[in-house]
């Protein structure tokens, strides 16, 4: 099959002929129909995440189920799924505890380094997905099921980060109604975290960013204010204007650099809560003022919107289908496999929303 791989950090991904395995026991093929672009992707191609080995990247995908292993009853062939990017064992502390979102069963990464070889090597899968790819193998308890009228290219985004960014503001923070919120970073998660916001009822969503294009996205997904932060020395005092209070009860950081982390916390008000939804640097580390805690700030961390996948994304799919979730202004643009690397390009100029490759 025709696949991109990655070989080394600040170089384009390829084309090659990667083979893939038949479907083990337990184990799906799935065609895929469509991946989105996600940042996550890209800090493995800029260096500041590592792989030890060649990998297919590509985590947010959609397609259809194409063959089954023995003993799969959750689908068969011809099924339309959602890829999970984390996959549930089933049976650890965290599978258990009803947070599968965690699980880290080692078997589920084993298994995922198995399943792709190019010139006669193995290669990664990354994330059990390996989504920049026509087919994919994954267990059981990678995927969801969604319904026919479901398109596919707005199920892809489903997969990462309308989840992570919904589930984050529904799941993780629990945002409650009329509560004050603010999200520093309009990019693709932060888009979502803004209309996870505005379907739990929030009163007030100020979206920060330093593009002013992203904040006008930020107001179509529901932001009530925006504050370009190149244009003011003082956030605090940007935001309590918008607030005449003490900050926001709710701030979200979705860049992933530890500065804005510092400044989500900087303008949570006491009591409140500071969630870090981006992903930081192998290696980075988040100041904050220890007096704070004090004031009794909390200060969480996100994983996948704290999601239970099989139950979250199809009630996302309801949303959606009822026009109270916005996936189609997400997606900026619809490219090939062959245009991923001008897909990169595109978002770290900051000109997408998302882009999404789309399979024949
Ligand atoms: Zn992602
Ligand atoms: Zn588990």
């Amino acid at each position: 099959m025709k696949a991109a791989v990655f070989q080394e950090a600040n170089k384009p991904l390829t084309i090659e002929d990667v083979d893939i395995i038949d479907p083990r026991p337990g184990e799906v093929l799935v065609r895929t129909s469509c991946s989105g672009v996600c940042h996550s992707d890209l800090h493995f191609v800029d260096g500041l995440w590592q792989l030890p080995t060649s990998c297919v990247l590509g985590h947010e995908a959609a397609g259809v189920v194409e063959a089954i292993g023995e003993g799969v009853s959750y689908v068969k062939p011809g099924d339309r799924v959602i890829m999970s990017f984390k996959p549930f064992c089933g049976k650890c502390y965290y599978c258990l505890g009803g947070r599968p979102n965690l699980c880290n069963d080692p078997e589920i990464g084993a298994a995922s380094a198995s399943r792709l070889q190019w010139q006669g090597k193995p290669i990664l899968q990354f994330a059990s997905v390996g989504s920049f790819a026509e087919m994919m193998v994954t267990t059981e308890n990678g995927i969801v099921k969604i319904p026919e009228e479901m398109p596919m290219a707005e199920a892809a985004l489903i997969g990462c980060g309308v989840m992570t960014g919904v589930g984050a503001a529904l799941y993780t923070a629990e945002v409650p109604g009329g509560a004050n919120v603010a999200v520093i970073g309009c990019g693709g998660i932060g888009l979502n975290i803004i209309q996870g916001c505005r379907i739990a009822g929030a009163a007030k969503i100020i979206a920060i960013d330093i593009i002013d294009s992203k904040l006008d996205m930020a107001m179509q997904f529901g932001a009530t204010h925006t504050i370009n932060s190149r244009d003011t020395d003082n956030l605090i005092e940007a935001i309590n204007d918008i607030n005449d209070g003490e900050g926001v009860e709710y701030a979200f950081e979705a860049i992933g650099i530890p500065e804005a982390a510092t400044q989500a916390f900087n303008i949570t008000r006491p009591g409140g809560t500071t969630v870090v939804v981006g992903m930081h640097p192998i290696g980075s580390e988040i100041s904050v003022p220890g007096p704070a805690f004090l004031q009794e700030k909390k200060l969480i961390g996100c994983m996948y919107g704290s999601t239970r996948f099989r139950e979250h994304m199809p009630k996302l799919i309801d949303l959606f289908l009822q026009d109270k979730l916005d996936l189609t202004s997400l997606v900026s643009r619809r490219l090939k496999l062959e245009d991923v690397n001008e897909a990169f390009r595109s978002m770290k100029a900051g000109e997408v929303a998302r882009s999404v490759l789309e399979f024949s």
